[in-house]
């Protein structure tokens, strides 16, 4: 049985953050020069996740997904994979990567348990990712995606869509999609913490991306589903199925059962909250298992969040955290949180 929250929503989804540290700079992620970092010796050790994953476990999660920051950067990952997939209750167990790591990692990846991969890229240019992440990687990440079709049979691929920057490929990602086995997920750009350049004109809407796609192919259809997965599928004519994910203009906060580990082991309900529950203390304290499920049930049953909808509510938007306040917390990040 899932615990509800104060709006029946039950927890299921965890998102792991394994590290705030990242390879790249994409510019709706972390577009400053220099970032404040999570304390090294605040980082969870493998033993201590694996112990609050038990407990998550026992209230009702049963999907995972492992992210950063750049998850392939923390170190020996593949042990602490094997040390949570055989726990009684995985039914899913997913990452989310930026892929330049992945060539080399893959196989070792899928023999520890990984069941499915998810990489980020936001352009099949070169001289544009570089624009867009600062560090040109696109060959690495492509090398990475080749990985991921050979090793697990096919991938998705999440693109942030930004209206004037990478607006122009959404075709040419789909046909990359078909050629590697990929799903193809364009995500509108949201006005996380850590998205100091966002702006409302800047994104790129569902319902643009929908009529765009349509007048190319000849129509699109969409895939009718019972789940609460955050991306709404659509099929093209000749089958191909792509995903929007529509969390700015479009958000689907009723249906939200996920939630956020940090790296440092701060438990944040909703991707949108400002202040979170902090685990590592309560475990580094001693507390048992029995007192970490009953902190954070209470937490979870008096769920109200929607940050999502709230933000929309608003109406007149601009960048959600501002510079100053990110830098006296890093956990606003949504490099820290994991996306
Ligand atoms: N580094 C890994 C990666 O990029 O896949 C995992 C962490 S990253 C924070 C997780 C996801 O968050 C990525 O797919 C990224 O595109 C998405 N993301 C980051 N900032 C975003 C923003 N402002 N709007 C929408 N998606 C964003
Ligand atoms: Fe880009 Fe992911 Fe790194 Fe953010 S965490 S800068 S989205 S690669
Ligand atoms: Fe869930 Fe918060 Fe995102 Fe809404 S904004 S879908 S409640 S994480």
């Amino acid at each position: 049985m899932s615990l509800l929250d104060a709006f029946g929503r039950p927890l299921k989804n965890l998102r792991l953050s394994v590290t705030d540290r990242c390879n790249l700079r994409c510019e709706y992620c972390m577009p400053e020069e220099d970032y404040v970092w999570l304390p090294r010796e605040d980082v969870l050790h493998f033993e201590e996740i694996s112990l609050l994953v038990d407990v998550f476990l026992s209230l009702g999660v049963d999907r995972i997904r492992v992210t950063g920051g750049e998850p392939l950067l923390r170190r020996d990952l593949p042990t602490l994979i094997r040390m949570i997939v055989d726990k009684p209750g995985v039914t899913d167990l997913a990452m989310t990567t930026n892929g330049i790591l992945l060539a080399d990692q893959a196989d070792t990846l899928k023999a520890a348990g990984v069941q499915r991969v998810t990489v980020s890229l936001d352009t099949l240019r070169s001289d544009r990712f570089a624009a867009i992440a600062r560090y040109n990687e696109l060959a690495r990440v492509q090398a990475g995606i080749a990985a991921a079709t050979r090793v697990f049979g096919g991938l998705k691929i999440d693109t942030v869509m930004i209206r004037g920057v990478n607006d122009d490929e959404l075709v040419d990602l789909i046909e990359y999609g078909r050629t590697v086995s990929a799903e193809v997920r364009f995500i509108e750009y949201m006005d996380v913490g850590g998205a100091t350049r966002w702006a409302p004109e800047r994104v790129l809407t569902r319902r643009t991306m929908i009529e765009r796609l349509a007048a190319h192919y000849g129509g699109v259809e969409p895939v009718i589903a019972a789940s609460s997965a955050p991306a709404d599928r659509y099929r093209l004519p000749d089958g191909t199925v792509f995903g929007i994910i529509s969390s700015t203009t479009e958000p689907f906060c009723r249906d939200c059962d996920r939630s956020r580990l940090t790296a440092d082991g701060m438990w944040y309900l909703c991707l949108y909250a400002t202040q979170g529950l902090d685990l590592r203390g309560a475990l580094r304290r001693g507390a048992s298992r029995e007192e970490l499920a009953r902190i954070m049930t209470k937490a979870w049953t008096e769920r109200t969040d929607r940050g999502a909808e709230v933000r929309l509510a608003l109406g007149d938007r601009r960048a959600f955290v501002p510079l100053r306040s990110l830098r006296q917390d890093p956990h606003l990040e949504m490099h820290t949180r994991g996306g």
